[in-house]
Parts: structure tokens; C-alpha cells; sequence
């Protein structure tokens, strides 16, 4: 079978459905983005407009096609690159166990990172979770963005993905004083989209090399046993997946596994600098409540 580039794909569909469309009435371009635009009822335009219109599209497409050559897609990070280090991630808040994790943290003076949403268990604007965000942040750990709303990414289209970036950038800047560059996409689900978009937000795409399972079920005693086989197997470098959704979590995973991680003489410290990375594109001071303040 023939494979096509996606810009040679691209321009075959147009030349068939533009054939296609002056015997019918409609012409649809399928974009190399993956969105699909139509544009229906052309009928009775006469056929010279519509072979403008074939030729507006193609063009069109070039251009877009032409700035994506030799672009490939931005990379994604899965593992830390600094020898002998862990990056202890917590997902899904800020929600009330965060200053909790913090705390276990702090008490090892080491540092974690927290992937946030705008509006997922709780409101990012909301009174409680501001002081508990600005807790976490002024000990020293980093924030991260983990979208606003936590939806599969692989499933939005560019505008509504990077909305859903835009609107935490704007809720982090307002709240924290800062700019993230390290964007965690919900459930690990990304695509060349997701990549490109991501990027032109600045956003370098983070996920994970080890998941303590917290989240999908298992007991934080089997969460244990999987930290002490980790640990056991002593890779170079970890970047583990926790959530600070997760009452046990905060309760009991975390220290145990800082406690056997600093044993086996890891360092644990923050995404950024595990990987050598500056720990925010930008920092200011925190901003005022104002009646923008809402999700
Ligand atoms: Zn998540």
C-alpha cells in the first residue's frame, strides 16, 4: 500500500474532493491538524469560483504545511536526565492534602513537584485553595500546569487546548506570580497536536517513568511494596507519579517512599531540576483578588 506524508495525504484529498465537489456541491479539506473543514451548499456558485475556491484551499494549506516542514514534533520528557535524582510528582490539585504532602517534604527537606488544574477536585480561585497553593509554592516546591480542567487532550481540538493552558497560565500568574514552562497533559494522552500546541504556549510536555499506582486502585500498602521494588532496582534516575488527591497518599505513601528513597542515597528534588531546567519562565510577585477570581 502507497503511504502518504501527511502534506502529500493532504494534497491528494484536496484534488479529489475538489474534483468531487464540482460534480456535487460541497467541498471538504482535511486537514493535516486532523480537524476537518467543510464548506457545504456551494451550489449554484458557478464552477470557475469553485475552482478559485480549490486552489484558495490548497494554497492555504502549503503555507500551513510549509511551516511545519522540517518542524517535528516537540519532544517529550519522561525520565530526569541528572544522575541519581528523583523527582517526586503529585497530580490532579491543589486539594485539602496538599499543605499535608508539603509538609512531608519539607520535613526531609527535599522538594516535589505539583501538576495543578484550574478546576478539577476544587477551584483554584477559591479562597482556602489559594492560601494552601501559595503554602505549597513559598516552601520551595514547584507548580506545575496539569491543564485547567483535566480532559484527555487527544480528544480537543488547538483552540480548546490551548485554552485549556491559558486559562491556568492565567490563574498561576494571578495567584503565584509565575510562568510555568512544564505542562503534564492529563492522563499521559498527547498527540502531534497536543505536542505543537503545547509548544507554542512555551510548554515543554512532562510525564513519568514510574507510577506508584495511586491513582488506579491500589491499595498505598501496595503502593509501598512498589516503591521498595523500585528502589531494589535502583534506576539512575526517577520521575514518579503520585496524586495529592489521594488521602493515603499524603498520609502515608509519600514519607514512606522519601524515607527508602533518601536511603537508597537518591536526591529528590523538583522536575526542573532534574532535569538541569530553570524552575519558571517567569516570577513576579503574588497578584489581588479580583472578580476575575472565578472558574
Ligand atoms: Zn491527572
Amino acid at each position: 500500500m502507497t503511504s502518504f506524508s501527511p502534506l502529500e495525504e493532504s494534497c491528494r484529498l484536496i484534488s479529489v474532493l475538489c474534483v468531487w465537489g464540482i460534480n456535487s456541491d460541497r467541498i471538504c479539506l482535511n486537514h493535516i491538524n486532523n480537524g476537518v473543514l467543510c464548506i457545504a451548499s456551494l451550489h449554484p456558485r458557478p464552477l470557475s469560483m469553485l475552482a478559485k475556491m480549490c486552489t484558495l484551499l490548497l494554497s492555504a494549506l502549503l503555507v500551513t504545511a510549509g511551516s511545519l516542514v522540517g518542524r517535528a514534533p516537540p519532544k517529550v520528557i519522561e525520565s530526569c536526565v541528572q544522575p541519581n535524582t528523583v523527582a517526586m510528582t503529585f497530580d490532579d490539585g491543589p486539594y485539602i492534602y496538599q499543605t499535608v504532602v508539603s509538609d512531608v517534604l519539607t520535613k526531609y527537606n527535599v522538594t516535589g513537584t505539583f501538576f495543578v488544574n484550574g478546576d478539577n477536585y476544587d477551584c483554584i480561585y477559591d479562597s482556602d485553595v489559594v492560601d494552601r497553593l501559595r503554602y505549597t509554592f513559598m516552601a520551595g516546591h514547584q507548580i506545575a500546569s496539569h491543564t485547567w480542567s483535566h480532559p484527555n487532550l487527544k480528544k480537543l481540538s488547538a483552540n480548546k487546548i490551548t485554552e485549556e493552558i491559558v486559562r491556568l497560565d492565567t490563574a498561576l500568574l494571578a495567584i503565584l506570580g509565575i510562568r510555568t514552562n512544564f505542562m503534564r497533559p492529563p492522563y499521559g494522552n498527547y498527540n502531534t497536536l497536543v505536542r505543537q500546541t503545547a509548544a507554542d504556549q512555551n510548554k515543554t510536555l512532562i510525564t513519568w517513568d514510574w507510577d506508584s499506582g495511586d491513582s488506579v486502585g491500589e491499595s498505598y500498602q501496595d503502593s509501598e511494596t512498589d516503591y521498595d521494588k523500585i528502589v531494589a532496582e535502583h534506576p539512575t534516575t526517577l520521575l514518579a507519579l503520585n496524586h495529592e488527591t489521594e488521602k493515603n497518599t499524603a498520609h502515608y505513601l509519600v514519607e514512606y517512599a522519601v524515607t527508602k528513597l533518601l536511603d537508597a542515597g537518591y536526591k529528590l528534588v523538583t522536575v526542573a531540576e532534574c532535569l538541569d531546567l530553570p524552575l519558571y519562565a517567569s516570577q513576579g510577585p503574588f497578584g489581588t483578588r479580583d472578580s476575575t477570581w472565578q472558574c
